[in-house]
């Protein structure tokens, strides 16, 4: 796809010079246009930042007819279209809040024989919605001017995705109405499990998938445990790492941010919170004064971070645990866009694990806004949702307390990408601290793991698997009688971590992989372990050895 003999090449080049200012493309971007381009389904895997706009909107300057853009937030949308008008190109959006005549007026224009606008953008409510956007869709198809539909943020369709959008869902309808028209869905942010799940419930067709290393190699990794100095821990890192720097503290409760951003005023920094209960003419003062500098830390929620794009951001604080590891990678990733060496602390205690749960099952946690507005708690199928979360959760703890392995490896395998740890340069806690590391032979526990997977019918989680490998009675064992299960507490004397951080690695070395389970009438998503029966093979008749790091400390 990277070819440059395309019939529309020299137009894509001319246009990305003179229309969009741009003196090259950046990876994937050319390869990304030449697909959609050339009538098919694409999926985009790149980085916040990395330039998923111009896949299509360059595209849509240069084909006939209009491009349908979805996107979740009618700030973001408003962003977008101040640019494309700055830069001349047609563009309006359609949101649920809009005024009646203001929509008409839209829809007018859509209905002229030359229809001016390029660019079409609406909310997913609208689409799940209104039947009068999709009788106009259609009515744009029939006359041959619907040229492209782009999913934005589209790991929002899967409930396994730690920004499920139920309006996301209804977005299947695009590809059965329209199932001659192109669809691009992009995201940052995307595990092998959710990609599968967005192609499936999107209707994607003979989908080609472009992802890149979502590695980045200026952030610096570090889990640190939270003590009750953990406040004096965070001022004391500031003042010697990053004095009078740009960073963001996330906090898990909106009083934990006003409590944080007034002790590290007393500090002497200039610290101000951010959260959803402050209204937004407030939160948009904040969020002005640290982008113009005026205050540096802000202590926030993850209501705080989309689309944002200061590029001098130095340090990225966790107060507390984090929800789930692709948001933690997705949080840190605002840190050191400019490419300069950043900081990505987390401070971890367990009784925040306690915490954090109990607040996810009460449905008072704070969601990013791609998320909001969608009370979990709320929903038919709230238990199902509730054991993926907690699953996610899970992983954040078995990361934090992992004092071993490479950082990177460990989040970019939970983002579906392999990594070698020789390329971290010490660039993460646990690399730095080891001196050297030997291999240590797992071969015995890795059978152990893969037999009980296929004991237990390759229906369960890796959470579930690990449980019961420990010998546990829980309350979900004894509903599926895995306590009988011959290989049942078998792990129980090996010393904490180890067995998930070979479970981990059975992952990455293909032996198990993770797949969606569609569980019920809800059509609602968990995260299952199945045996790759070829390579168990291997490992059975004594080809394959499974070895993971052993340390020596400096
Ligand atoms: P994403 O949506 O992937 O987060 P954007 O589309 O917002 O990223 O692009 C991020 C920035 O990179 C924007 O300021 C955009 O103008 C710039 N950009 C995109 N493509 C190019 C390019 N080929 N050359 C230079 N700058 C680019």
């Amino acid at each position: 796809w990277s070819g440059n003999n395309f019939p529309w090449t020299k137009k894509l080049e001319a246009n990305n010079k003179k229309v969009f200012g741009n003196h090259s493309f950046r990876l994937n971007q050319r390869e990304v246009i030449n697909a959609t381009m050339s009538g098919y389904d694409v999926f985009v895997l790149m980085p916040t930042g990395g330039g998923k706009s111009l896949t299509y909107q360059l595209p849509a300057l240069i084909c006939p007819g209009v491009t349908l853009v979805i996107s979740p937030l009618v700030s973001l949308i408003q962003d977008q279209i101040m640019h494309l008008l700055q830069a001349n190109i047609p563009a309006a959006y359609l949101s649920a809040n809009m005024e009646w005549t203001e929509q008409q007026e839209i829809f007018r224009e859509l209905n002229s024989e030359y229809c001016k606008y390029k660019l079409l953008y609406v909310t997913p409510e609208k689409v799940a919605k209104s039947d009068v956007l999709l009788r106009q869709l259609e009515n744009l198809n029939a006359r041959q001017l619907l040229a492209r539909i782009v999913i934005d943020e589209a790991h929002c369709v899967s409930q396994w995705g730690h920004d499920f959008r139920p309006d996301y869902q209804a977005l299947g309808i695009l590809k059965q109405k329209f199932p001659n028209t192109p669809v691009l869905a992009l995201t940052a942010t995307a595990t092998a499990s959710v990609k599968e799940d967005v192609v499936q419930a999107l209707g994607l067709v003979n989908c080609i998938v472009f992802r890149q290393s979502f590695n980045r190699p200026n952030l610096w990794y570090s889990v640190i445990p939270k003590t009750k100095k953990c406040l004096d821990d965070i001022d004391k890192f500031i003042k010697e790492n990053h004095y009078d720097e740009s960073g963001i503290i996330y906090c898990l409760s909106r009083m934990d941010c006003e409590k944080v951003a007034e002790r590290l005023q007393e500090c002497g920094h200039k610290a101000a919170f951010y959260h959803g209960s402050m209204d937004p003419a407030q939160r948009a003062f904040v969020q002005k004064q640290w982008s113009k500098d005026e205050i540096n830390i802000i202590c926030a929620t993850v209501a705080f971070g989309m689309g944002i794009n200061k590029p001098d951001v130095r340090f990225v604080i966790h107060h507390s645990l984090p929800k789930s590891i692709e948001g933690y990678h997705q949080e840190c990733g605002r840190a050191g866009r400019d490419g300069q060496r950043s900081s990505c602390v987390l401070y971890y205690s367990y009784s925040d694990y306690i915490r954090v749960k109990h607040m996810i099952s009460q449905g008072v946690i704070e969601q990013s806004p791609l998320a909001s507005g969608y009370n979990r708690s709320n929903t038919a199928n709230s238990g199902r949702v509730l054991e993926t979360n907690t699953e996610n959760l899970l992983r954040m703890v078995s990361y934090c307390e992992n004092d071993v392995d490479c950082r990177r490896i460990l989040q970019l395998i939970h983002l579906g990408e392999k990594f070698d740890c020789t390329t971290c340069k010490k660039t993460c806690d646990n690399c730095l601290k080891i001196k050297s590391f030997m291999e240590k032979d797992v071969t015995g526990i890795a059978k152990q793991l893969v037999e009980l997977v296929k004991l237990t019918g390759q229906q369960f989680s890796s959470s579930h698997i690990l449980e019961v490998y420990r010998g546990s009675f829980s309350q979900f064992v004894k509903k599926h009688r895995h306590q009988t299960v011959t290989l049942h507490g078998v792990g129980k004397h090996l010393a904490k971590g180890e067995a998930s951080r070979v479970l981990r690695h059975l992952v990455t070395e293909d032996l198990l992989s993770e797949e969606v389970k569609k569980s019920d009438v809800y059509g609602s998503v968990s995260s299952i372990l199945k045996v790759n029966e070829l390579k168990a093979c291997e490992l059975f008749s004594g080809r394959k050895t499974i070895l993971i790091r052993s340390v020596h400390y400096y």
